[in-house]
């Protein structure tokens, strides 16, 4: 099969041939129909520390038909059932496992870190971790998912309830789902802090109720005064959702007293902060990190019956063989929301 492989840092991508996957026990092969890229895609061909493994195939936002069902697969699978799956295959057999929670699993092996990933004409899948898609529901659209159920996971962590007043730091696709769920969950008010235009357009096509443009200079005090001026007072949530150093003290400045701040963002580096502010706020810092079983089925439901809209964020579908110059031209800002490469 055709697979775009991460060859090494500082060297594009290269769609090479390799062999087809074959499924281990309880495993499906799925012949993947689009494979959205991702800034974690970015992170891992990159030095830090989740940098891949020469040779890996990366992509986890995969979408496509099953054309193998391994031995010993949980569920009645069958070959051309149109799927999307979690980008890990767990033991099965762990406390975690048996919540539906496989990302805690211990044994899981993860597609793009240390199992191949979706920019790739076939791609193994777990039989717990894949899920039926509804007939009516576009395989384009259904490429989103992933990138839902961080949203949603974080919404989820967050405690958002019905009237809750939301800031979200940053409008890239995580920002843009996280405002979604918060719009879905009944906020009274889903702010987001944006400093490029086309994105903060986005943000409001995706359910932000307002957005604030920061000034970098003036900081935390400015960014508060703005939120109070359009939701007459302060968030009752920040969602960080850019990872990058200093936001986090940013977010620790202008919570008020008892508030959460939800890191989602993937931030590498070193951070400083100042303790003693979120101290005598006694601040909640919830961290989310990716989700759950229902995570996802939550979200293929709501797309199945068109509750939510995420077409708006689908900016660009490219053939796997222009993938390479696609993803490295992702690691300038433009335009561009989520890019999905497309298998032959
Ligand atoms: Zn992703
Ligand atoms: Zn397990």
């Amino acid at each position: 099969m055709k697979a775009a492989i991460f060859k090494e840092v500082g060297q594009p991508l290269a769609v090479e041939n390799v062999e087809d996957p074959t499924p281990e026990p309880g495993e499906l092969v799925m012949k993947v129909g689009f494979c959205g890229i991702c800034g974690t895609d970015l992170h891992a061909t990159r030095e830090g520390l989740t940098t891949a493994c020469c040779g890996q195939i990366l992509g986890h936002e995969y979408v496509g038909e099953i054309v193998e069902v391994g031995r010993e697969a949980d569920g009645n699978w069958q070959v051309g059932d149109r799927v999307c799956a979690m980008p890990f295959i767990a033991c099965g057999n762990c406390l975690p496992c048996a919540a539906g929670r496989f990302f805690e699993c211990e044994s899981k092996k993860v597609s793009g870190v240390d199992d191949p990933g979706g920019f790739a004409e076939y791609v193994t899948t777990g039989s717990r971790e894949t899920l039926l898609l509804p007939d009516n529901l576009e395989l384009t659209t259904a490429a989103l998912v992933e990138p839902l159920a961080v949203g949603i996971h974080a919404v989820r962590v967050a405690n958002v309830k019905a009237g809750s007043r939301i800031l979200i730091i940053g409008a890239g696709p995580i920002g843009l789902t996280t405002a979604l769920w918060c719009n879905f969950f009944g906020a009274r008010e889903v702010v987001v802090s944006e400093l490029a235009e086309t994105r903060a357009q986005l943000a409001r096509q995706m359910g932000a109720t307002a957005v604030i443009q920061p000034n970098i200079e003036k900081g935390a005090e400015d960014l508060l005064e703005q939120y109070i001026d359009i939701a007459g007072g302060p968030p009752d949530v920040i969602f960080e959702c850019v990872g990058a150093p200093g936001l986090l003290q940013q977010c620790i400045e202008i919570a008020p007293y008892g508030s959460r701040i939800v890191p989602v963002g993937v931030c590498e580096q070193p951070d400083a902060i100042m303790p003693f502010f979120g101290l005598v706020k006694e601040l909640n810092i919830q961290f989310a990190m990716a989700y759950t079983k229902d995570d996802f089925e939550t979200c293929v439901a709501m797309l199945g019956e068109g509750r939510i809209d995420v077409s708006p964020m689908i900016t660009d579908v490219v053939p796997l063989d222009e993938l390479p110059e696609a993803f490295e031209a992702l690691r300038t800002p433009s335009h561009q929301c989520k890019v999905l490469t497309s298998m032959p």
